[in-house]
């Protein structure tokens, strides 16, 4: 056989062995059988691969079911204790970090506070660091890598390069600066992407082709899925709702426009907002010790009644329409089939607002596309993106088939 000849069959039996891990990851425990018919492989074909998985330690047997007439067929699945990944969060009011084991079941989890509430590169940097180190530390299998997801819009040049426009990231290079500290593989990704592939693996998003997520927290981004995989764009920027123009000469937005989305709608606009109204209706202000205490206040505020009840409840009506005015043109624009919220202040916000949220989508989208779209929260809960984060070392680990 030619060099290129035995290139060829490495190469397919590489590809096959993706493909059955895949299956065996996400539809397991199956039988030999079962794999046969899922992948449209032969039954040599997936002997072997499932022969090469099995010594590899990435599968192991499951017990067996019994097959009409012939022998029981023996389940597979694969070994989720054979690796574990770290997935971080950097958020704008804490850095969240969480070891899973290869099936995405949480093992340990550590929340560090960003101190005074801006995310100095430095201080982000050492205490990624430091949870690396601990989280390390207790692993019971080789660490297979670290996802982390950021506020920002990451290029990879090769290395991760952050540009962070909200929180004052110009071209943050982070994976540079995480190397002196770690030699696992990282894996460095927009936190929105990251909640996007949890919520698709594991949540809300599972089965959808096309979907827009949305992560509202202090400030608000999104991430789209065009025919099951991310849309990013020319130079990963895409997605960045936050920043769609809602007012002409409205509210100046942290990125430094004015009117844009995310100077309605982020925690950080609402709180804002919320202290401006206040204060007109002469009612007392919020006194908390961060934003999401901050939030909680405001919607506790707004079931009140009285002045400070009124300007809690203006508030959190005119948040509702910015929202839905958002997802309208969301809707308009994409024609996604499901719209899902998530963040810890999309979370917050919309077990409350979504009543009010879809009416203001019905009212602006087309017709058409609104009524084939389902808006909804996330499934996962305000953990998603270091969740999804974790995903991307295992991702690359299932693409390679090893
Ligand atoms: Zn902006």
């Amino acid at each position: 056989m030619t060099d290129e000849g035995r290139r060829n069959v490495r190469d397919l039996r590489r590809a096959n062995r993706a493909r059955l891990l895949r299956q065996l990851y996400f539809h397991g425990p199956l039988s030999r059988q079962d794999l046969i018919q899922a992948t449209g492989l032969s039954s040599a074909s997936v002997s072997n691969v499932v022969a090469d998985l099995l010594d590899a330690g990435l599968v192991v047997e499951a017990g067996a079911v019994e097959s009409e007439g012939g022998r029981p067929r023996i389940l597979l699945r694969v070994d989720t204790s054979c690796f574990e990944v770290i997935g971080i969060d950097v958020g704008e009011t804490r850095i969240r970090l969480e070891r899973f084991d290869l099936g995405l079941g949480e093992l340990a989890a550590l929340d560090l506070p960003v101190v005074g509430g801006s995310l100095d590169q430095e201080a982000v940097v050492t205490a990624i660091a430091a949870g690396l180190a601990e989280l390390s530390a207790d692993a019971a299998a080789p660490l297979l890598g670290v996802g982390i997801g950021v506020p920002g819009i990451v290029q990879h040049q090769p290395y991760a390069v952050v540009h962070g426009q909200t929180v004052g990231w110009d071209a943050f290079p982070l994976e540079e600066r995480l190397r002196e500290h770690t030699a696992l593989p990282l894996f460095i990704d927009n936190g929105a992407t990251t909640m996007a592939q949890a919520e698709m693996w594991f949540g809300a998003g599972r089965d959808a082709d096309s979907a827009v997520f949305l992560l509202l927290g202090s400030g608000a981004g999104a991430s789209v899925i065009a025919d099951g995989a991310p849309f990013r764009g020319s130079t990963t920027s895409a997605g960045e709702w936050g920043h769609l123009n809602v007012q002409y000469q409205g509210r100046l937005c942290r990125c430094g426009a004015r009117g844009c989305l995310e100077a309605y709608v982020g925690a950080e606009a609402v709180i804002a907002r919320h202290a401006e109204a206040a204060q007109t209706a002469g009612a007392a202000g919020i006194d908390a010790a961060d934003e999401e205490e901050a939030l909680r206040l405001i919607l506790a505020t707004a079931e009140q009644s009285g002045p400070a009840g009124d300007a809690a409840r203006s508030v959190l009506d005119e948040t509702a329409v910015r929202i839905g005015v958002g997802i309208a043109n969301v809707v308009n624009f994409l024609n996604p089939q499901r719209v899902i919220i998530g963040g810890w202040a999309g979370l917050a916000l919309a077990p409350v607002l979504l009543p009010q949220i879809r009416e203001v989508v019905r009212e602006h989208a087309l017709r058409l596309p609104y009524s084939l779209t389902s808006i909804d929260l996330g499934a996962l809960g305000a953990d998603a993106v270091a969740r999804g984060a974790a995903t991307l070392p295992v991702a690359r680990l299932l693409e390679a088939g090893a």
